[in-house]
Formats: structure tokens, sequence, C-alpha cells
């Protein structure tokens, strides 16, 4: 990394970086998280370049440049890391050849060890527990014997999670009784697991956290979050926590973003169990970037996930965010839903958000909307 203060304004001694008016954000990953990224970026007067293999990449219709190349093409992540001043992800499965190859161009930021943390569901629960905060119970499945201890361990009913590549439910597998096991292992294709004690949750809630290159914390409020066939339905805030839940949630999410050393926003994803009359959370996955439960936070707080995110990795100072509304609800639009959304235009406090993926498939995320309830 440059020493001395160079065109972005890096600053030398304490080895930030500190990005200027026009100064460009290359961004991994062309989805919509990368197309909200680039929005939030261009009020704060920063441009920002995307790098997606996909060619109808929905970020392209929105950024300043834009490269379409495979993930292991050395010449374009050449190109890709000259062009830009600083690097960033919208997705946690960037190969770890292509984020080494490219930090030793440009700076990536989060650090790319944290998506070696997040990648492997074992490697992660371990982590987090090791920094003593509690999850699901938890077994190593890497045989249909293993499986049968595991089971011992944990307990039923279980789920059987592949460690890597799992998003959405898929590569998940529950086991209701012990007969079912060897279906599940079956159904996962023997790839290395990790069971988990399949937790009756109160709710589930999510920390949208983010952490500047200072290491200042600003957390959004917690907020709570409906599954529709395991993908995200709708998430609200005030979540229906107690105040202390609110703290816990929030130490949690602060102690996982400072023990990653983590630049950037990320997504805690808790469940919330009740033990001896009070509510505590269960942490189940960490998102090493912007998170749809957070998308709340464009309409509905005075400043975005995004923006936050963006604040982050160039250094600039992070603000505190504040709910606009006594209540924010957003509402996901998945498969065709986003072709009926006309009586959204004129719902009183509703935005709406269309991704411009084309055509519109089932299970696939295709727009959000939001609706803010005044305070008064
Ligand atoms: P994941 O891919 O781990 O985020 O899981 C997707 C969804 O499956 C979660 O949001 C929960 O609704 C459910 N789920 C995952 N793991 C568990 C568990 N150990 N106990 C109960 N529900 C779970």
């Amino acid at each position: 990394m440059a020493r001395e203060t160079d065109p972005i304004g890096r600053q030398a001694a304490e080895g930030l970086i500190l990005l200027k008016t026009g100064a460009t954000i290359g961004i991994l990953g062309g989805g919509q998280l990368a197309r909200m990224l680039a929005l939030a970026a261009a009020p704060l007067g920063l441009r920002c370049h995307v790098y997606s293999p996909e060619k109808n990449s929905c970020a392209f219709d929105v950024v300043h440049a834009f490269t379409c190349a495979a993930y292991d093409d050395e010449a374009a992540l050449a190109r890709f890391a000259d062009a830009v001043d600083v690097i960033t992800y919208e997705f946690e499965n960037v190969p770890a050849a292509t984020a080494a190859f490219l930090a030793k161009r440009k700076p990536v930021l989060p650090d790319p060890k944290v998506l070696a943390l997040t990648q492997d569901r074992l490697i992660e629960k371990n982590f987090i527990s090791d920094l003593g905060i509690a999850t699901a119970p938890y077994a190593t499945v890497h045989s249909a014997t293993q499986l049968a201890d595991g089971l011992e361990k944990v307990g039923l009913p279980a789920v059987l999670k592949t460690r890597t590549l799992g998003y959405d439910g898929k590569g998940q597998a529950k086991i209701m009784k012990a007969a079912d096991a060897n279906d599940a292992w079956r159904s996962l294709r023997g790839v290395p697991c990790i069971l988990e004690g399949f937790i009756k949750f109160e709710r589930e809630v999510s920390v949208i956290a983010a952490r500047g290159q200072d290491g200042k914390v600003e957390c959004f409020e917690v907020t709570e979050n409906e599954h529709r066939d395991h993908i995200l339905h709708i998430s609200r805030v005030p979540a229906k926590v107690t105040p202390a839940l609110n703290t816990e949630a929030v130490r949690v999410a602060t102690k996982i973003a400072k023990a990653f050393d983590y630049v950037g926003v990320m997504g805690v994803e808790m469940f919330v169990v009740r033990s001896k009359g009070k509510q505590h959370v269960l942490v189940n996955e960490i998102a090493p970037r912007v998170h749809n439960s957070g998308h709340w936070t464009i309409d509905g707080a005075t400043v975005s996930q995004f923006e936050q995110h963006i604040r982050a990795v160039a250094g600039l100072p992070l603000a505190k965010p504040l709910r606009l509304g006594k209540k924010v609800e957003m509402l996901n639009l998945i498969g065709d839903e986003v072709e009926d959304v006309e009586r959204f235009l004129t719902q009183p406090g509703t935005s709406l958000h269309i991704y411009g993926k084309g055509k519109p498939s089932p299970r696939r995320k295709m727009g959000h909307v939001t609706r803010v309830w005044p305070a008064k």
C-alpha cells in the first residue's frame, strides 16, 4: 500500500484510505446489491465500476463503468484493479484466488480474510463460538457415521447443511427422526456438512452493522424477518423484542465486527429464543456484505446500509442511523410478483424498487417495496 498521500488521498501514516470526489469504487458482483451500492455512492460524489461475469447484470445499468469477465480472467482483473481506487464486493462467494489477486493491486475491503471465515459454515460457527457468542448446537459431518454421532450430540429435530455454497434454503435437509438421516445425507450428495439442532425460535432477527476504517461501529436497530419458502419475505422495524434483547443483539454484532477487524457493512442473522422467561439471541449466519434485511433503510432511515458501506470503504465517517416513521416494513418481490406493482405507486408512504433483472423466474428476488408509517 502506498505510503505517501496519492491522488485518491490515501492517508499515509495510518494506512487508511480516503477517497476524494470523483474516485472510483470497484464492486465484485453485479446483482441488486451492487446496483443499490452504486446508487448510494453517487450522492457522495463517488463512482462505481462493477465486475461481473454475467452479461445481463442489473448493476451494469447504473454504473460509471463495468467489466464483464470471468473471476479467473487475470488480464481483466488487472485492468479492473488499475481502473479503480478501492475494491469491495456484494457477495461472499468471491473466489479466494480472485480476492488474493486483486488485493495485491488495490485495497480490498472488507479484508478478504473475512471471506474465508464466512464462506464455510463450520469455520464461521467455530469463530462465533470462540468469541463466546451462542449459536445452535452443531457438529461436523463428513460421513454417514459422523451424522449418526452428530444427531446424538445435537438432538432431534436437526438440520443438515452443506458447509459451503448454500443459500435461501439450498443445500439444507431437515431431519425430523433418526430414520430420515440417510436420506438427508444422500440428498446433499455426501459433501462436507454441518449438522445443527433445529431451534424453536420465537422470531428471526438481524442486525446490520457498519464499521468504519477508524474502528467506529454504527448498528441499525434490530430488524425482524419473516421468511417464506426459505426466502426473506418481509422485514419489519421495530422488531417485537425487548430493549434488553435489542442491546444484546447489537452487542453481539459489534463484537463480531470488531473481531473481524471489519470495514463496511455486514448482516448478522439471529434466532430469538426464550429461556428462563427472557429473550436471548443465537447467531445463525453472518453475511459479510450489505444484506436483504437492511433494504428498509433506503427509505426508512436517515442513512441507508448502502451509504454506510460506501462511507466505510471510502474512509468517510459513518452516520448515526435514525429510523424515519413509527414503523417500517420491507416486502420482497419474488418471481412474477414484480409484474403486479402498480398499486404500490399510489399507496401512501410507499417506495418501489425494481432491480431491472429482466424476465422474472421463480424464487428470484426481482425488487422490493418499502412502506414507512409516519410518526403521527
Ligand atoms: P440459513 O441458510 O442458515 O440462513 O437458513 C435459512 C433459514 O432456515 C433460516 O432463516 C431459518 O428460518 C431456517 N433455519 C436455518 N437453520 C436453522 C436452525 N438451526 N434451526 C431452525 N431454523 C433454521
